[in-house]
């Protein structure tokens, strides 16, 4: 396989797919750049080879061409950090592409319009009537696969490279992200930089594993993280559970939990989860008290009450003083940690400190020597709120794609690359 470190662009034009779906204010400035950002080492390297980059990536959702999610809103900010004019063409498909792409010379950039302004992008039909009938929809399924394959291999034919640096929608099985490899020999299709350090981070954790192996889960629902729990489960020699879901637990324990987020579907489910950590040697670890409020607010009144001891009329909002040493205890012996989700409702500085704590702890043990990835959304969120970051060994840019990914499935973005 290519790497992009041994491959030599020079005189080649090549066909990168990022995701820059960067958010927007209502007067289409970017409000964070760390999509694009993350993308800028793997094109000026493309660049500075001597070769010449078509950049295509999605925004948003369209349900067609919608002005509001044009990649003409970011090209400033590209150009900017590319240090260079980028072009751009008005569809990602058609003519102008075509001579857009064909014209680029060595050292030149073109951005094209959003792919998700056509349907076959995503390979599935839009604007089917609720009233049609199953022929009427698997016709409709079918021939928007056939436009994929189709848009799949006129984006191909802009380039003689496929490079893939879209962690974010590596888990789609888009015209872009995966469909467009098959026109493309082995000697000619390969992962950008954040993709490979997106890779490299994950398979460090969970196939080179060096022990002891801690997991933290935290986040609102046990129903969101089923799959990756169990995936866990048979890899880490600790699980810390946390944020929301142990209150699904602590009940399904026989605990008091007043009012805290609960699913009362899952109780079971826990009990099944406890059973397997027990068969498979795991050390689950839970809180052991937490901070309770008399209402969901930052400002509600609060104390800290033994787990499973909550009052009625209070809520688990975060976890207490001796749950933070325990889960910092388990943490700082860790060699190998992985952070995804929060121990509460981080957003209200007044139930941030266990997260803030585990933070620091992963830091702390990071700093002895540990190997520490972080992802999926709100961990993200926390480790840049309390600007230990760059503590982390790697915090990853993918939600869904990162979380699919640990869940243990192949994700269709990297097998069209690499074939698993
Ligand atoms: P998730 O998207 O599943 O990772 O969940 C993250 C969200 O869980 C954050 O917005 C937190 O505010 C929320 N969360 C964490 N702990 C609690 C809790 N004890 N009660 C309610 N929400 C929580």
């Amino acid at each position: 396989m290519q790497t992009i470190n041994n491959f030599s662009f020079s005189g080649q034009k090549a066909f990168v797919r990022v995701d820059f779906n960067v958010p927007l204010d209502d007067k289409f400035n970017i409000t964070d750049d760390t999509r694009i950002r993350a993308a800028i080492p793997t094109l000026k390297k493309i660049l500075s080879d001597g070769g010449s980059v078509i950049i295509a990536s999605h925004l948003g959702r369209p349900k067609g061409v919608e002005s509001k999610y044009s990649l003409r809103h970011i090209l400033g900010r590209i150009s900017d950090l590319l240090g260079i004019p980028v072009q751009f063409a008005d569809d990602c498909l058609g003519q102008e592409a075509v001579e857009k792409s064909a014209a680029l010379r060595p050292g030149q950039a073109l951005l094209l319009e959003n792919l998700r302004f056509y349907a076959a992008e995503e390979g599935k039909p839009r604007g089917l009537s609720a009233d049609a009938s199953e022929e009427e929809t698997a016709a409709a399924k079918k021939a928007e696969k056939a436009n994929q394959k189709e848009m799949a291999k006129q984006l191909a034919s802009y380039a003689m490279v496929y490079v893939n640096d879209a962690f974010g929608t590596a888990h789609r099985a888009h015209a872009s992200t995966a469909i467009i490899a098959d026109y493309f020999d082995a000697d000619h299709k390969l992962f950008g930089y954040l993709m490979q350090n997106e890779i490299d981070a994950v398979e460090k954790v969970l196939k080179n594993t060096v022990r002891p192996f801690t997991a933290i889960m935290g986040g609102s629902k046990v129903s969101s993280k089923i799959e990756i729990i169990e995936n866990l489960l048979t890899k880490v020699d600790n699980l810390i559970i946390t944020g929301g879901m142990t209150y699904t637990f602590t009940k399904a324990l026989g605990g008091k939990i007043g009012n805290s987020i609960v699913e009362n579907d899952k109780l079971d489910l826990a009990l099944s989860l406890i059973e397997k950590a027990k068969d498979n040697n795991v050390n689950l670890v839970l809180a052991v008290d937490a901070k309770a409020a008399d209402g969901f607010s930052n400002d509600a009144k609060t104390q800290f009450v033994p787990a499973g001891e909550i009052p009625d009329g209070w809520e688990g909002l975060d976890i207490g003083p001796e749950t933070e040493k325990k889960f910092a205890a388990v943490i700082e012996a860790s060699k190998t940690i992985l952070w995804n989700g929060p121990t509460g409702v981080f957003e209200f500085e007044n139930f941030a400190g266990g997260s803030r704590s585990v933070g620091q702890a992963i830091a702390k043990a990071t700093d002895m020597g540990a190997f520490s990835l972080v992802g999926g959304g709100d961990s993200v969120a926390c480790v840049n709120k309390f600007g230990i970051a760059g503590r982390m060994s790697y915090v990853s840019t993918g939600g869904g794609a990162l979380l699919e990914f640990i869940e243990g499935k192949i994700l269709p973005g990297i097998k069209a690359i690499r074939g698993y």
